[in-house]
């Protein structure tokens, strides 16, 4: 049985042979976040394009104030004014944040080290050349590429190139993410559920998930456990990018998506995988078409879904599988697990005294929905790890939806 390590890179490897050309879509860079890049922006002109003063202070020839000194101020810029003549030797002017320092002029002197008497400023501290301003192209040089294909857009992305006016961007097209529920008991949500049958949760929670990790979900409802059912389903999945299906992969008589899929021509790459909730999960490709067999437990399909499915939507919009947002913490409360498995809690984290602390919630097992609703992380234990110790540092999977 792979790792869930293991696993995943198997569907990055498998995700990766298949490179079909991508669809792309013009996005405007007010709706752009969360898209894939596909074009290169380089940049207009120099960044800055001017010496920009970082502080409000005294524009000043450094070697005027060697030490403590005083000069005379003849005027003031102000952010945005136009800078054309340039500062004589004796002589300061007062400057702001974000304005540009003229010629003549090598360094800024924060006002708070300097006092003012009239047009007479005083200076307590020596100047060093450069102090206080960015030159002009010293963070980027007209022309030059500062966003690649395969970028991921996300705010800092956004701004810069809106920085250098690339108000409209070539953006891989999402990847449509075909999503089936499987079960005779599953009811569709926006209606009254029998005694015994549930409500779809899972193609709601599939969808959300699929739009975080870069997709666009495309909801077919539920198949019964029924071949023929199941078979024409997947057929409809398979028009699209992926196809995530959830339930019936697991021992029961009535687990038959793996038999569907065989049927119409799917290659397996693994059918379980060495975790707990999630064992079940199964992968493969069918007509070029990634496909995930997710247990229906609506938590193991949220771990699944987290661990597998999300790095093939990342590589079929163009973008490098993102790796896991793990994060260390000190585990609150001692636990103990039955080693073979790794394990995917859900817990919470939290900062104390600047320290992430994390505590497993009470859970009743890998169909409580209410338990990682009052989750932020999956405390991960190790599959090795049977008991560990409040205060041992372990790793915990982020929610990256709420936190
Ligand atoms: P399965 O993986 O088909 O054996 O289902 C495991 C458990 O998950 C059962 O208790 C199912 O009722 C439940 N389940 C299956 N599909 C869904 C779904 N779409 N939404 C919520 N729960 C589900
Ligand atoms: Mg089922």
């Amino acid at each position: 049985m792979l790792t869930y390590e293991q696993a995943r890179q198997e569907i990055i490897d498998q995700v990766r042979k298949k490179d079909s050309p991508r669809a792309k879509v013009r996005v405007t860079v007010w709706e752009a976040l969360g898209f894939v890049l596909a074009q290169e922006v380089k940049t207009d002109r120099d960044y800055p394009s001017f010496n920009r003063s970082t502080r409000d202070g005294y524009a000043v020839k450094a070697a005027d104030v060697a030490a403590a000194a005083t000069l005379r101020c003849v005027g003031e810029i102000k952010a945005g004014d136009t800078v054309r003549e340039a500062l004589q030797p004796g002589t300061c002017v007062q400057i702001m944040t974000g304005a540009a320092v003229p010629s003549g002029a090598d360094a800024v002197v924060m006002i708070e080290h300097t006092q003012r008497d009239g047009d007479i400023v005083r200076f307590d501290r020596p100047a060093r050349t450069g102090q206080n301003i960015v030159p002009r192209g010293s963070e980027a040089r007209a022309g030059q590429t500062i966003l690649t294909p395969g970028a991921r857009l996300g705010y800092a992305e956004l701004a810069l190139a809106a920085q250098v006016g690339a108000v409209e961007l070539q953006c891989a097209k999402k990847p449509r993410v075909a999503i089936l529920s499987t079960g005779d008991e599953v009811a569709l949500v926006d209606k009254t559920p029998g005694e015994f049958q549930i409500r779809n949760s899972n193609s709601v929670s599939l969808a959300a998930q699929v739009r975080i990790a870069g997709g666009e979900p495309v909801v077919l409802g539920n198949a019964a456990d029924d071949l023929d059912e199941l078979a024409a389903k997947i057929e409809l999945g398979l028009n699209e990018d992926v196809l995530v299906l959830s339930g019936g992969v697991s021992m029961g008589k009535y687990d038959l998506v793996e038999t569907a899929l065989k049927e119409v021509g799917t290659e397996f790459y693994f059918d379980a995988v060495a975790i707990r909730p999630g064992k079940p999960a199964v992968f493969g490709m069918c007509r070029g078409v990634p496909v995930f067999g997710l247990p229906g437990n609506p938590v193991s399909t949220m771990v699944t879904f987290e661990l597998f499915v999300a790095p093939a939507i990342d590589l079929l919009s163009g973008a490098e599988a993102r790796p896991l947002p793990l994060l260390e913490a000190r585990l609150g409360e001692a636990m103990q697990e039955k080693p073979g498995l790794a394990h995917f809690l859900p817990a919470r984290v939290e900062w104390l005294d600047g320290v992430p602390v994390v505590k497993a919630l009470k859970w009743q097992g890998s169909g409580d929905v209410a338990a990682l609703a009052r989750s932020n992380c999956f405390l991960v234990i190790g599959a090795e790890r049977e008991n560990i110790s409040a205060g041992e540092t372990v790793f915990v999977l982020l929610r990256k939806d709420v936190i």
